[in-house]
């Protein structure tokens, strides 16, 4: 599903330093990215992050305070809306009440002046390609709130824009809806070959479209990469933690050797191990990020001593089962409380661990990512 993104063989989009304030708010903060032509990029970030101001920089509807756009290769800063090879398909998906799927759908043609014949063909190709063959006649209030959503798609996909900026292009659906949804998408995107920009606050549904995330603090992009680098390899604490859960465990008195760095964990009373991966600008690790399904739990066997390095002892004191997988919440010795998930592959879940239950929690070295900020 994930393709590779070939930037350099043709930027369907770039930003160079681009920065949108009002008065004293940055909603965008010099924000730099180029996003090759058939990627589906996903802006993901907390609301109020910038997402929705970077889409309306991008369709023209503001214009930046700094820096430039330049999509196809063309700089944008001055060329209006209406002009750009871009459609931008709404939160609210905005459909004509009075106009029936068709007419919502020919709606851009038209004022385009297309002669009638190519606007009925390209409508009916649109139509069948998001599954709303047949529906033709009906007005939007008589569609389910995914057929609106595809008239939507539509509607923008149907004028072969470049490049389609989606705003929370599933947040009106329910979440089953979402995730078939978002198959759909994807593969609609891969058949017609349009570069998809898409915004949303939902880490999942991030992981699920992208080819490449961005994410967006503050106005910011603070980390840009493939869903798995995102994940795996988080660049900050914010990151680690705005993308699935995690455990973010600070880190002293680092020593760097030929097998990585040495180091304590005062939080949790442990000395941990870490990678020799190198941080940007050659800088020191100050926290790790440590997922919950890379720590191995165990019950703690009497007298039994924990590992010197990478285990803690602790007690369980939450169980959340999730049927695929179960989530723990251990409570360390030192009183700090330390998440792990365990995926349910036995047949028939195996019930071993209760509250209450003494355990031992240990993880491999590769589990940890040095974190910089
Ligand atoms: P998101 O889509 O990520 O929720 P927005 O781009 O809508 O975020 O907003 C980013 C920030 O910019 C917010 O603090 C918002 O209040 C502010 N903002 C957006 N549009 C305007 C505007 N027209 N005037 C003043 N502030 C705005
Ligand atoms: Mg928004």
């Amino acid at each position: 599903m994930q393709k590779g993104a070939d930037v350099a063989g043709g930027a369907a989009l770039e930003l160079r330093s681009v920065s949108r304030r009002y008065g004293e708010v940055r909603a965008v903060e010099d924000v730099s990215l180029a996003v090759g032509a058939g990627e589906i990029f996903c802006l993901l970030g907390a609301s109020g992050s910038g997402k929705t101001t970077l889409l309306r920089l991008l369709a023209g509807f503001e214009v930046p305070s700094a820096g430039d756009i330049f999509i196809a290769g063309q700089r944008m800063n001055d060329v209006p809306p209406y002009r750009r090879p871009v459609n931008l398909m709404f939160q609210q998906y905005a459909l004509f009440p009075h106009l029936t799927v068709a007419e919502n759908v020919a709606y851009g043609l038209q004022r385009e002046g297309l002669p009638r014949s190519e606007i009925r063909t390209r409508v009916g190709e649109m139509l069948a390609r998001v599954a709303l063959g047949g529906l033709e006649g009906r007005l939007p209030q008589q569609l389910s709130g995914g057929q609106q959503q595809r008239v939507a798609l539509a509607r923008a996909l149907v004028k072969r824009p470049r490049l389609l900026l989606l705003d929370e292009p599933l947040g009106a659906l329910d979440r089953r809806l979402r995730e078939q949804t978002q198959f759909e998408l994807v593969n609609l995107q891969e058949s017609l070959g349009v570069t998809f920009l898409v915004v949303t606050h939902d880490q999942d549904e991030a992981m699920r479209l992208g080819s490449r995330i961005g994410v967006m603090d503050r106005g910011r992009i603070v980390q840009v990469g493939t869903p798995r680098e995102v994940y795996e390899f988080p660049a900050s604490r914010f990151v680690a933690d705005f993308v699935g859960s995690v455990n973010l465990i600070e880190v002293a008195n680092l020593v760097a050797g030929p097998e990585g760095w040495r180091c304590e964990a005062l939080a949790l009373g442990c000395r941990l191990r870490l990678p020799a991966a190198p941080l940007p600008g050659g800088r020191t690790p100050v926290a790790v990020a440590l997922r919950p399904e890379k720590v191995r739990l165990s019950v703690a066997s009497e007298g039994g001593a924990t590992a010197v390095e990478n285990a803690v002892a602790g007690t369980i004191e939450e169980i959340a089962y999730l049927g695929d997988a179960t989530n723990y919440l251990i409570r360390t010795t030192t009183g700090v409380p330390l998440r792990a998930t365990c995926l349910n592959t036995a047949h028939v879940a195996a019930e071993g661990l209760r509250w209450g239950d003494a355990v031992c929690c240990d993880w491999p070295a590769e589990a940890l990512v040095p974190l910089a900020e």
